[in-house]
């Protein structure tokens, strides 16, 4: 009798199962408008989604993590700060407008744009954020851009580049939606001269402050570095530099460091494995390890600072599996007490006015 009676309720849990299983399957070949819906407004939540920004706090986000060399889940190099009220975006590099979206940032409330340098990895997307923030809500004034001598060369290139899309979007949305005189970038650019040592205050408003100082990442220059200052919280952004003097005085007593970082000896093993190819990228993977900071360096940087976190972006080069993460970061956990994150395109680092807080959390995986 028990054994009836267990196998009837067996049968009802398999008719069940196969109800659920065929009503599944039919859902996801034909799924109702409802669905749809649901799933799409969902996925527009996550972009421009500024509450993730609310509480009164230093946000830096990494939106773009890479390098000229390619690795699938980094695109080029961006760090956006959300201070307050203000959204301050630091290089575009190639594919980042788009990681800047998905992270919540806001694109048609950027204050300003802060280029470290002219190479392409740092300037690849300046005319896809210059054209988003002009096309995602009805700008009244252009993208207001900040960056070393060369900036308005740079500037006009793009914006010439972007003159008949231009003019396709206004024939298409009307003048009420995309009114022209707001398309583009207004250049702001600052001289540091040559002194290795100069600074400067770039941008000033509110309880925010930005502070450009020179970089050596020779032969380019000019090449510059920023230091964001939030009520009594601050970050430095080191863009491409070797090893200097001038990283550790500015990024001194600051709560965070984010730094590139070139691994010498992964580099170096990509040279030589490279070196039979028919390219250039056995030279490039040697020539670039001239000009740039490794794990380590920036580690001491950080520990000379008496900076107590590093979070390291501008991967080189690819890190294509991440068993390589601990190699990557194992010569800087022995230079530095602080704490060592080897950032992600859409890592946020948070931390709070009056604390001493730091807290990471990835927005994008
Ligand atoms: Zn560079
Ligand atoms: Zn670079």
């Amino acid at each position: 009798m028990k054994f009836i009676i267990e196998h009837k309720w067996l049968s009802i849990v398999a008719i069940v199962v196969v109800v659920l299983s065929i009503s599944l399957v039919t859902i996801l070949k034909n799924p109702p408008d409802y669905l749809l819906r649901f799933i799409i407004e969902k996925g527009m939540a996550r972009n421009n989604n500024m509450d993730t920004f609310k509480d009164d706090a230093l946000y830096v986000i990494t939106t773009g993590t890479g390098a000229p060399l390619p690795e699938a889940n980094r695109v080029g190099p961006q760090t956006v700060v959300v201070a307050g009220d203000q959204i301050l975006v630091f290089d575009a590099g190639p594919g980042s407008t788009l990681k800047l979206e998905m992270s919540g940032v806001d694109v048609s409330s950027i204050n300003g744009l802060f280029l470290t340098h002219y190479h392409s990895d740092h300037i690849g997307d300046l005319g896809e954020l210059m054209l988003k923030r002009w096309a995602s809500n009805v700008a009244t004034k252009p993208l207001q851009i900040y960056g070393p001598v060369g900036l308005d060369q740079v500037v006009t290139g793009f914006e010439m580049a972007y003159e008949l899309d231009k003019g396709y979007r206004i024939a298409h949305h009307g003048e009420d939606l995309l009114p022209e005189e707001a398309f583009g970038g207004d250049v702001n650019e600052f001289d540091l001269g040559v002194e290795l040592t100069s600074s400067q205050v770039v941008y000033s408003s509110g309880d925010v402050e930005v502070i450009a100082f020179n970089v050596d990442h020779l032969p380019v220059f000019p090449a510059v570095g920023y230091r964001v200052n939030y009520k009594d919280r601050s970050v430095v952004i080191s863009g491409d530099t070797v090893y200097t003097k001038s990283l550790i005085d500015h990024a001194m007593g600051s709560d965070l460091l984010v730094c590139e970082a070139l691994h010498m000896g992964f580099s170096k093993m990509i040279s030589e494995a490279s070196s039979d190819m028919d390219s250039n990228l056995s030279d490039v993977a040697h020539d670039i390890q001239d000009y740039h900071i490794s794990p380590e360096e920036a580690a001491i940087v950080a520990r000379e600072a008496g900076i107590g976190q590093l979070v390291l972006t501008h991967i080189l080069p690819p890190i294509p599996s991440k068993i390589l993460e601990a190699g990557f970061t194992k010569e800087a956990r022995a230079a530095y007490d602080g704490e060592i994150y080897l950032s992600n395109d859409g890592t946020m680092i948070k931390m709070p006015v009056n604390s001493d807080d730091v807290k990471i959390t990835e927005l994008l995986n």
